[in-house]
């Protein structure tokens, strides 16, 4: 069965084909600067790849290009999209209602529209490439929308409640939604899978840490709190996003320097957290770079970033009343052994027991089990794959039809 799964965002689109045999990637890429100019990137399982700039007015342009370089050409990996059998679409938010995967019908791309104001910039985006794919694809192909805010709606009232008056949620919806589901529902999984136990029995603490990061409590495989909150920027520091802030000092910053709202969003989104703090960048390879040259700012960034990732794994065992396992994925958790090390510091005495060796030599991609034999917190690094999840989501649905 090939699954083709899809992510768009609001100028980009990225793409990969599956052959669920045998989990394979036949072909993947994306499209960026969509509205702007345009690019491409596409690579198939034989080794063929290709990065070419083309005008990209709108998705539609961009999708149709991924379709002709999957089915013409060198390149080409099927012959025709009826070799596609179902198409599993990744949407930022589904708000209250839209919760599992689900298969995608004129009504549910309405739903995820109505929910626009919730993740502007990804919706609507979102919502044009399943009508697309209604469009161009024959109408056997099984279509599926999984939602990234999904995993978390098992979290209890008493974790998505913000304390502002009861109607605010009534009305708008306004509460803790939480956001890379699909990340920690895929490592917690595959967690289970590696230690060998059944998720039911296990309590544990996932930090999804890249350009956007999360920490998420995970109970006998259902979510019970996670960092980010009404939208991403909650939580701790992120590359360029601020994490938690006392309101009072955004409003305090708006009256002194006359921001409009659209401009202090702004302020929090892109040019604070670890790009803010440290003045040098977002990316924390840079940060490592500069801590290496005796730089201060990015010192106290990255014990800034060690502190706040401790006191949420902290808070969250303390929820869950034990703690069995820490996660570590994405960009920075997949990779910096250094911050890993530096964040699970002083943690010994709750369990929480790090070997430095297997903690260093667990990078780029590798997944593995870093804690000391013994531990009573096993602490794993598992590189998270998103597409895959959606595909496996995908194909849950298409053999439960
Ligand atoms: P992601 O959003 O998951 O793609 O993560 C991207 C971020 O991960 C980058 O901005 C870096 O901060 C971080 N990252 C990626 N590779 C490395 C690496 N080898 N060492 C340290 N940090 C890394």
């Amino acid at each position: 069965m090939n699954i083709f799964v899809l992510n768009a965002g609001s100028s980009s689109l990225k793409y990969r084909l599956y052959r669920m045999e045998d989990h394979m990637v036949l072909a993947e890429g994306g499209c960026e600067r969509i509205g702007i100019d345009g690019r491409i990137k596409y690579k198939n399982h034989a080794g063929f790849s290709v990065r070419e700039d083309v005008s990209f007015p709108d998705h539609e342009t961009a999708f149709r290009k991924v379709l002709a370089y999957l089915t013409e050409g060198d390149g080409a990996v099927i012959s025709d999209l009826s070799e596609i059998n179902a198409i599993g679409h990744r949407v930022v938010h589904g708000g209250v209602r839209l919760v599992h995967p689900t298969r995608i019908t004129p009504d549910i791309i309405r739903e995820v529209e109505d929910n626009r104001d919730f993740a502007p910039l990804h919706s609507m985006a979102q919502a044009g490439v399943m009508r697309l794919c209604l469009k161009l694809f024959p109408a056997s192909t099984f279509e599926v929308v999984v939602f990234d805010t999904g995993f978390h709606q098992t979290m209890p009232p008493e974790a998505y409640m913000f304390g502002l008056p009861y109607h605010y949620y009534k009305d708008y919806g306004i509460r803790r939604y939480g956001f890379h589901g699909i990340s920690h529902s895929y490592v917690s999984e595959r967690a289970a899978k590696l230690l060998d136990r059944d998720i039911n029995g296990i309590k544990m603490v996932s930090c999804h840490l890249g350009n956007g990061s999360s920490i998420c409590a995970i109970d006998g495989g259902k979510s019970v709190d996670c960092s980010m909150g009404f939208g991403p920027v909650d939580g701790i520091i992120m590359g360029t996003r601020s994490g938690q802030v006392d309101p009072t000092a955004l409003f305090y910053i708006a009256k002194k320097e006359n921001l409009t709202v659209d401009q202090l969003s702004d302020m929090i989104s892109k040019h604070s957290g670890v790009l803010g703090l440290s003045g040098i960048s977002s990316d924390d390879r840079d940060i490592e770079d500069a801590m290496l040259h005796g730089n201060k700012q990015a010192a106290l960034t990255r014990r800034i970033q060690c502190y706040q990732i401790r006191k949420y794994i902290g808070s969250y065992a303390f929820i869950m009343g034990r703690l069995d396992v820490i996660l570590f994925t994405a960009g920075l958790g997949e990779n910096s052994a250094s911050l890993r090390e530096a964040a699970l510091q002083g943690m010994e005495n709750y369990g929480v027991q790090l070997d430095t060796e297997k903690n260093k030599a667990t990078i780029r991609g590798k997944e593995g089990d870093i804690s000391k034999d013994g531990s009573p917190v096993r602490i794993l690094v598992i590189p998270t794959n998103e597409e895959l999840k959606i595909a496996l989501d995908t194909v849950k649905l298409v053999e439960n039809r």
